[in-house]
């Protein structure tokens, strides 16, 4: 069974707000600053500009496999 990106996510205890995800991304989804709103029809999943920028590894994402959903494991 194919694994596919499904979303991303901010870890809100992580983010320091620094905001260098809003300019790394080519497409314009991350639409602000604080609270960050993002447009998840922009983002293109091949893509991981913003995960790799983040100095904090606030963002994640979220894979689907089927019906099931596999975030990052619990540390
Ligand atoms: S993965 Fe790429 S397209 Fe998607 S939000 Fe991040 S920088 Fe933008």
């Amino acid at each position: 069974m194919m694994i596919t990106r499904d979303h991303l996510v901010r870890h809100p205890d992580r983010c320091t707000h620094q905001a260098v995800c809003i300019p790394v991304c080519p497409t314009g989804a991350w639409l602000s600053t604080p609270p960050y709103k993002f447009d998840e029809s922009r983002c293109v999943e091949t893509c991981r500009l913003c995960l790799d920028a983040c100095p904090t590894q606030s963002i994640y994402a979220v894979f689907r496999k089927g019906s099931k959903l596999i975030g990052p494991q619990a540390k």
